[in-house]
């Protein structure tokens, strides 16, 4: 080891993410329900981003990303499909992965499945009653949430209802706690808990893969912004409650929303382009390259005009590392601005500038060779 190397330490929000082990890194994975848009795949993208950025910086990384097979949502859908929630969820889960595999995302260390992990919930929901973090209503089991929210109430609770948390349960003691256990309504797959047939909260089985994955506490969380509050807050929450390890997660990747006119790209708004829409007619490290152009911390509208713009940048990236040479100055130059919160945006202008093996190695980090 160079005792005299320039400092390779991973900055994410500014603030230094420095790693003596392996590098813990947990991205809140999808709910296997429908076909990759463009939203999911600038959020995974980016999280594979930071593990290569870390792992070029020298760490060795561990990289978990969950499924969440057990979801209302996933429900309704597999119901439509008549297909069992498991089975429905496999197939999905399948394309999800090719996709992803086709946008040279890194193949993951750990892919914890919910339906696998409810023994850990349950876990989960007695440590938390017995340390005074939960109490049992109706064969329920409510985490205290009255303090984790940080932001205005009214938006707390507006959020709250919006991701299926019900604010305006009477069952609850205050409109901020949220289900780490609850029954299962009919239909809906079911497990035997000390509190009746019931099923997991999301929140709860996030918290659960992780501390399953990597103990009570990691390096560094990604996805997207949506995923801030609730279902981040209180995952983190939950952790903390329970193992007194703070913070749950030392930096949070939170990756901003995709748009199309305007609009978020939803299943919900109607909005959406796949991955599989594109790539037929384009090379999937153009895609690629479009979905990390801009800071991942920014929101982005995806145009079709902007996939042009990749897949010409892409172009001049690989004529440019065609050239000969080599400049240790402009490669450390890369190296620095990718450590500093990723930006890509940089390294790429630097890369495209210097050619030669400076856009060979930013290429080869980002992986879009
Ligand atoms: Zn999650």
């Amino acid at each position: 080891m160079d005792l005299n190397a320039p400092d390779r330490t991973l900055r994410i929000g500014g603030r230094p993410l420095p790693v003596a082990g392996p590098a813990r890194m947990y991205v809140c994975g999808i709910t296997p329900y429908d076909a990759t848009h463009l939203g999911h795949a600038r959020t995974f993208v980016w999280a594979d981003v930071a593990a290569r950025v870390l792992r070029h910086a020298g760490a060795d990384v561990r990289v978990c990303r969950n499924v969440t097979d057990v979801d209302d949502v996933l429900n309704q859908a597999a119901h439509r499909a008549g297909s069992p929630y498991d089975s429905f969820a496999a197939v999905q889960q399948y394309y999800f992965e090719r996709d992803l595999d086709t946008l040279g995302v890194h193949a993951v260390d750990d892919q914890p499945r919910a339906h696998n992990h409810v023994r850990e919930v349950i876990a989960l929901a007695q440590g938390l009653v017995t340390s005074g973090h939960a109490y049992v209503h109706d064969n329920a089991v409510y985490f205290h949430g009255a303090d984790v929210p940080a932001l205005p109430d009214d938006e707390a609770h507006a959020l709250l209802a919006e991701y299926g948390d019900e604010p305006d349960d009477p069952g609850k003691r205050h409109p901020f706690d949220v289900a780490v256990w609850r029954p299962s309504r009919s239909g809906e797959p079911a497990w035997p808990s000390p509190w009746g047939p019931g099923r997991p909260g999301w929140h709860a089985e996030c918290a659960a893969m992780a501390m399953t994955t990597f103990g009570p506490s990691l390096d560094l969380h990604a996805g997207g912004t949506d995923l801030r509050f609730p279902h981040h807050a209180y995952e983190s929450a939950m952790a903390e409650a329970l193992t007194g390890v703070h913070p749950f997660s030392r930096a949070w990747l939170h990756i901003g929303m995709v748009r199309r006119d305007g609009e978020k790209m939803a299943k919900s708004t109607g909005n959406l382009v796949l991955v599989s829409d594109l790539v037929p007619g384009h090379p999937p490290a153009a895609v690629r390259l479009m979905l990390m152009s801009t800071p991942w911390q920014d929101e982005w509208d995806y145009t079709p005009d902007a996939l042009d713009q990749a897949a010409a940048l892409l172009d001049r990236l690989h004529t440019a590392a065609g050239r000969p040479g080599n400049s240790p100055t402009a490669e450390a130059t890369v190296t620095k601005a990718l450590l500093d919160d990723l930006d890509v945006p940089i390294a790429l202008r630097i890369a495209e500038e210097e050619g030669a093996r400076t856009a060979r190695l930013t290429m080869q980090v980002l992986a879009l060779t």
